[in-house]
């Protein structure tokens, strides 16, 4: 199946709705039926009937469709976000008593739902460092089900060789779950490495206009019906129909947009690599990556991620961060616009320069590069940086 085709065709059945191009939004949170018989026959599938929204609804239908082709997944679940796509994701694979091996610095929610939420009902985690397979393999007990990954991260780039740790897994009948935000399903194919599941926080790339928060699951038809038939229909975490028809929009230009701010990325990334008031760059590209192999075996194309390590205290990233004009101060990552995320902004003004949370210290300022031209956002950096 070609891009082109998940992206324009896949799952739009025009002759359904008038021939229009844009699909409905299906605002519905009930379908009705004709008979008994037919009600019966929607109960007996309210995965593949159409019954109920937080089961099935035939927006969101056509959204799960593009989103299992694009990973290249027999099925997906959307979720209300990224971090609902996660926990259901662990959820539906693991009782009380299981072990969970996971990487030592995964998204911060996700570190939450396994050792503060899941820790609470039983279920033991062991953190490792994911650079190296040997540290999984170390780190399994007898109980251990399930392998988290995150490669690559969101802050520092850490990778796992997920063909690897899969292999490993597979051999011992554990199942394997990777976040693959950061890479999009167009540059890193999980489930083709012999990963289980894959989820996306769809809030980035996938939707990639910043007006919508939404997760991603996808996996085997098996193993999607079990999420479904657990932690999806049991927490209810679903998007909402007009939720999905604005990332079925955004999905429409994902190549497109990422081929762009991938290019622009490179760029950013050159100058910053220059410049005297930048300690040091992480990205997977970055040349001084130590996981520079790996990026080239596994990770098809750069994403708009970097983090910067500035020659600077805590006053002068503030000066750097508040003299930005095109880069939007916040969280999150993956949109249109140019973003910048200055980590001491999580911490009290008078906290020490010291290592914090996810391994990034508080000179550390991360960027997600957005669609303008390149020469704004180089130029912006560099009256910015002379502010420091
Ligand atoms: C943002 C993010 C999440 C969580 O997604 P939400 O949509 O915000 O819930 C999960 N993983 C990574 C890597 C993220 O950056």
């Amino acid at each position: 199946m070609d891009l082109s085709y998940i992206l324009n065709q896949l799952g739009e059945d025009r002759a359904q709705y008038f021939g229009a191009v844009a699909p409905p939004i299906v605002q519905s949170s009930i379908f009705a039926f004709p008979t008994v018989d037919a009600m019966r026959v929607g109960f007996r599938d309210e995965f593949g009937e159409h019954v109920y929204t937080r089961g099935n609804n035939p927006t969101v239908e056509i959204l799960r469709k593009k989103v299992a082709a694009l990973e290249g997944a027999e099925d997906c679940l959307m979720f209300g976000s990224g971090a609902a796509a996660m926990s259901a994701g662990v959820i539906a694979c693991l009782s009380g008593g299981d072990h969970v091996v996971c990487v030592a610095r995964p998204y911060s929610w996700t570190r939450a739902v396994l050792q503060d939420l899941l820790g609470r009902f039983g279920v033991a985690t062991t953190f490792v460092d994911g650079t190296d397979v040997a540290n999984f393999e170390h780190a399994l007990t007898e109980r251990t089900r399930l392998i988290v990954l995150e490669s690559p991260n969101s802050m520092t780039f850490e990778q796992q060789d997920l063909a690897a740790v899969a292999k490993l897994a597979k051999a011992r009948g554990i199942l394997t779950l990777c976040d693959n935000s950061y890479a999009t399903p167009l540059n890193q194919s999980p489930l083709a490495l012999g990963i289980d599941l894959v989820a996306h926080s769809a809030t980035k790339y996938l939707n990639g206009h910043s007006d919508v928060v939404a997760g991603a699951l996808c996996g085997s038809s098996e193993l999607i019906r079990k999420v479904f038939r657990g932690p999806y229909m049991t927490l209810g975490a679903i998007v909402a129909p007009h939720d999905a028809w604005l990332m079925i929009r955004g999905l429409r230009t994902l190549p497109i947009r990422m081929q762009r701010i991938a290019a622009t990325t490179g760029e950013v990334l050159a100058f910053l690599e220059n410049h005297p008031r930048v300690r040091r760059v992480f990205s997977p590209r970055a040349s001084g990556n130590a996981q520079f192999a790996l990026t080239q075996q596994q990770l098809h194309g750069a994403s708009g991620l970097l983090t910067i390590e500035l020659d600077a205290d805590v006053a002068g990233v503030e000066r750097f961060c508040d003299a930005l004009e095109r880069f939007l101060m916040t969280v999150s990552w993956g949109g249109y616009e140019s973003l910048a995320f200055p980590v001491c902004a999580v911490f009290p003004k008078d906290a020490p320069l010291r290592p914090a949370n996810g391994g990034a210290s508080l000179n550390f300022v991360r960027l997600s590069i957005g669609l303008e031209e390149p020469s704004v956002l180089i130029a912006d950096l560099d009256q910015a940086l002379a502010r420091i």
